[in-house]
């Protein structure tokens, strides 16, 4: 919502004037005061009578609090508590986030200010505003809201601490502790926000998967290779796919023990993974529908590395094309599709021959298209098993393949993992397959 119309929204349920709340909300906001705590501090300064946002509001359960709630005060246990870092317009700001519980549900909560929040701690926060993210409802602890640390703890279903595993993660989480293996790691220069700056960046490995992650500090633990126990990190979107971000506020200590890495990649039908937004490491099984426009031998810009046509570049105009090989193919399997991205590398594999027996073969037909043709006539009406980087944006669903093989069609195998998906004990039914 724009100012002006929180301004409005305030001024019909405060019954002032419009221009005098909004001259006021401007100047709370310029001072980096989040917009729902400066509507909330107006509230009062008008002398609000309604319930929403009143000074006073009315003690919640936290399963009970909803998006539409102004303003609440809760009791609760902190569950976590993870210091980091934002750009708040313009200003760096460190708010503490984590979860907080209790006996009827949980809720995300961010603090702006510094209350000294740590996990297995149990807090009265008093007018705490209520906003929603994705659906739900978060708390703010802010400026507005009173807090005090209660004697009396609450006992809670649920774990005190952040310890997950990598497969658990989603993008979003805060304040989370994983212990991992260091599987690629590179320094890099990015042009970060405040010029140019040093990060590590790589994936890491535990016992249910692997993530990418970004170290916006470099620790030499990481990059020494690790293993490594990581405290407050948090969790989020990078290309479509969750990432683990270790900041400046993270704790990192080299591990005593190994951290064995699952070697298998989770399967899955294509539905429920599109549907969990994007998977850094999924395997899926589909019949192989149509290649895309775009396959084939097609020009890249050297300055940028997209896909050009005619020579253009969208950013960098009249470029000379790079020639290079890739393959966009559409994979179904009944529940769903996605569109699979072969590299290089694996298009030379499914084309059966190079680059440079593509280009040869384009001179010939006078005709680049006959590559993605003859990539057509080979791979279309068959069944793959691919693996790779499942990314879910607003243009479709992506899945960047590590690997493809032609999956074996094999009955004995069909029925093997038909049974081991029921539970039956695949083992002792070998024999009989
Ligand atoms: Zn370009």
């Amino acid at each position: 919502m724009e100012l002006d119309s929180h301004a409005e929204d305030l001024a019909s349920d405060l019954g002032v004037d419009k221009e005098e709340v909004k001259a006021d909300l401007k100047n709370l906001v310029e001072y980096s005061v989040p917009i729902d705590e400066a509507k909330g501090s107006l509230r009062r300064k008008y002398g609000d009578g309604s319930s929403a946002g009143s000074s006073t509001p009315s003690a919640r359960n936290l399963g009970d609090v909803t998006p539409d709630d102004g303003s609440v005060t809760v009791t609760g246990v902190v569950l976590t508590a993870g210091e980091r870092s934002i750009r708040y317009q313009g200003d760096d700001q460190v708010i503490v986030e984590g979860r907080l519980a209790d006996e009827t549900g949980v809720i995300d909560y961010t603090a702006w200010e510094d209350f000294g929040l740590s996990p297995g701690e149990t807090i009265t926060a008093g007018n705490a505003g209520v906003r929603e993210w994705d659906g739900e409802p978060e708390l703010n602890l802010g400026e507005s809201t009173s807090l005090s640390f209660v004697d009396e703890s609450l006992d809670v279903d649920y774990e005190i601490g952040g310890d997950a595993q990598l497969a658990e993660l989603q993008t979003g989480d805060r304040a989370v502790s994983i212990e991992v293996s260091v599987l690629e790691c590179e320094r890099r220069t990015i042009d970060g926000r405040d010029g140019e700056t040093e990060i590590l960046s790589g994936v890491f490995g535990d016992e249910s998967g692997r993530l990418p992650f970004t170290n916006w500090d470099p620790a030499p633990e990481i990059e020494d290779g690790g293993p490594v126990r990581i405290e407050n990190a948090y969790v989020q979107e990078f290309r479509g796919v969750p990432e683990v971000n270790v900041s400046a506020f993270s704790t990192v200590s080299a591990l005593e023990r190994e951290v064995d890495v699952g070697a298998d990649a989770t399967t899955m039908e294509i539905g429920d993974a599109v549907r969990t937004g994007g998977i850094y490491d999924v395997e899926i099984v589909g019949n192989l529908i149509a290649v895309r426009d775009g396959s084939g031998l097609i020009q890249r810009c050297p300055e940028c590395y997209r896909v050009i046509q005619k020579g253009q570049c969208r950013t960098h105009g009249d470029v000379d094309g790079v020639d290079d090989l890739r393959v966009k193919a559409i994979l179904d399997d009944g529940t769903g599709t996605v569109t699979v991205v072969l590299d290089d590398d694996l298009t030379e594999d499914v084309y059966d021959g190079t680059l440079e027996d593509a280009l040869e073969q384009a001179r010939e037909a006078m005709d680049q298209e006959v590559v993605a043709d003859t990539i057509r006539e080979r791979i279309v009406g068959r069944e793959y098993r691919v693996r790779g980087h499942l990314s879910v944006d607003d243009y479709g669903a992506n899945l960047d393949a590590e690997t493809l093989e032609e999956s074996a069609d094999d009955p004995t195998t069909r029925a093997r993992a038909f049974l081991e998906e029921f539970g039956a004990d695949a083992e002792a039914t070998e024999v009989d397959l």
